[in-house]
């Protein structure tokens, strides 16, 4: 009996023992895991670093950039696209004008009664119209039928209070956010199908000619007087209310930015010279690369696992398509190298793009004490359960990282753009005529979903830029959301480019 207990004793102790070893050992892997956790948060933290000096080389990066690309075809990553339009809106404008707007999954109509300077937009209405996704890989004739089909309805049910010019055609800005080349204000040719669109045709072709071909097959009567991009669309619509518009940056699902430069600073520019001595330049900024930009092996991958690699460097670090697949992987990283989930790797953190930016944007600013946004998001998302509150600060403060940078770096190219164009206190050239340098007024108008959605990036921006410029050219530099100027403005800019203007 005694024998038996004893040895029960024994064994009970036995198990105790071995029990507070695997307790031990189990802290001690886990703090070692944890450490882990924290050192790829902090190589990550400095690799994207973007300190003021940092991002002044950047600032300088696009400064150089900007005069390649002005100089000669394929001088730079920057394309610097002429988009020929010398004449934005002054708010003087008066008279009917519709504008078109392609490059998303929707296409938008609008048609606008001007008042001129006293009365402005007296009437204003659009249409969003979905695109039948047969269309979208069917052939340019089909979608520009579509697309001059739906207009001309739009045009039929024109009410009271629109005034066309009796014996004057209606006139039209297109807002086409696809790669042009264009040739004038109102022709361009199509690069390529971007975004989703695989249309079997129409590259090569002129844009504005496919469209009036339509039109005319639907025995619609308008010319198209101006065809521009988002960006242009957005500075023209924030110009019309505000001269000292000079920069417009989109930062959406992607980004690009545009400004208005002297006509004399495009070396590349063979034609008449511009009416009012400047144009406006389509940066394409999205390709925009320098060596200073702080770039990750997080950041190599999700460019060598693209569908474009090699280019739009600048996009994959700052747009809305991107932020959250930074995320991802660090998180994956995490998961694998230092278990931050657990002993196994959730499957959904290997799928691209699953984690999207909105849900960055929203674990980011959980204001909640135990951050149960970020908590449902890492469930609905990726399927992890019962995350630690350590573990939920843990990705807060990796989508700080991530937004940060991103916004950073925006700043640092739009304060590139005002530097080219004398706006930003340091130099006396480049300015535009009649321009009185330091004490001058300039607006950035902004659009775009990352920009209106998130405003913790919103905030690192502008601050940013605030600090670049210094206290003094800060307070003369805005940069203001200008939300849906795309469409009005290609409108606006379809009067300003009216060929009855000088009639
Ligand atoms: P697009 O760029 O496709 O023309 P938008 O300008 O509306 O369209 O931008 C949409 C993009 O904005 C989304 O792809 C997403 O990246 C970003 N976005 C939308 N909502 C949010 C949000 N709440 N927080 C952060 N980013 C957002
Ligand atoms: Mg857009």
């Amino acid at each position: 009996m005694t024998r038996i207990v004893v040895g029960i004793a024994v064994a009970s102790a036995a198990v105790a023992c071995a029990a507070a070893a695997y307790v031990v050992s189990r802290r001690i892997r886990s703090r070692k895991h944890w450490n882990r956790t924290l050192g790829i948060l902090q190589e990550f933290q400095s690799e994207s670093a973007t300190s003021l000096f940092r991002l002044r080389q950047v600032v300088d990066a696009m400064t150089v950039e900007m005069h390649a690309g002005l100089a000669s075809e394929g001088g730079s990553k920057l394309k610097m696209l002429l988009s020929y339009v010398d004449n934005l809106p002054t708010g003087d404008e008066e008279g009917l004008y519709y504008a078109l707007d392609l490059g998303g999954t929707n296409f938008r109509v609008l048609r606008v009664q001007l008042g001129g300077r006293e009365g402005r937009v007296l009437r204003q209405e659009y249409e969003e119209v979905p695109i039948p996704s047969q269309l979208m890989v069917g052939s340019n004739e089909d979608l520009f039928d579509y697309i001059a089909l739906e207009l001309s309805r739009f045009v039929e049910s024109e009410g009271d209070g629109y005034h066309p010019k009796s014996g004057q055609e209606r006139e039209l800005g297109f807002t086409f956010s696809f790669p042009v080349k264009q040739t004038s204000v109102d022709s361009g040719y199509l690069i390529k199908w971007t975004k989703g669109f695989a249309i079997s045709d129409g590259v090569g072709k002129d844009v504005v000619q496919s469209l009036h071909d339509a039109m005319k097959r639907q025995g619609l009567d308008m010319r198209v007087a101006a065809l521009v991009n988002d960006t242009v669309g957005t500075l023209a619509g924030a110009r019309y209310w505000n001269e000292d518009v000079m920069v417009a940056v989109i930062l959406g699902t992607g980004t690009n930015a545009c400004y208005v430069e002297r006509a004399e600073a495009i070396t590349k520019y063979q034609g008449e010279s511009p009416k009012s001595g400047s144009m406006v330049i389509n940066m394409e900024w999205g390709n925009f690369w320098s060596s200073h930009l702080p770039k990750t092996t997080y950041d190599e991958d999700l460019d060598g696992e693209s569908l474009n690699p090699g280019e739009q460097g600048f996009e994959k670090m700052i747009s809305g398509m991107y932020l959250g697949d930074i995320v991802r992987r660090v998180l994956l990283r995490m998961a694998q190298e230092s278990f931050l989930f657990g002993g196994e790797v959730p499957t959904n953190l290997y799928k691209p793009f699953v984690l999207r930016t909105p849900d960055i944007s929203t674990m980011h600013q959980d204001e909640t004490a135990d951050l149960r946004e970020v908590a449902r998001i890492l469930k609905s998302v990726l399927g992890i359960v019962n995350t630690p509150l350590k573990v939920r600060k843990i990705v807060v403060e990796l989508c700080d990282l991530v937004a940060e940078r991103g916004a950073r770096l925006a700043s640092a190219g739009i304060v590139g753009i005002l530097k080219k164009i004398g706006r930003d206190g340091s130099t006396t050239g480049g300015r535009l005529k009649g321009d009185q340098g330091k004490g001058r007024r300039t607006m950035v108008a902004m659009d775009g979903g990352l920009y209106e959605h998130y405003p913790k990036f919103r905030k690192y921006l502008q601050e940013t830029v605030a600090n670049l410029l210094g206290e003094e050219m800060a307070a003369n530099v805005t940069v203001e959301l200008s939300k849906d100027g795309s469409g009005i403005g290609a409108a606006l800019l379809a009067a300003s480019h009216s060929q009855y203007l000088n009639a």
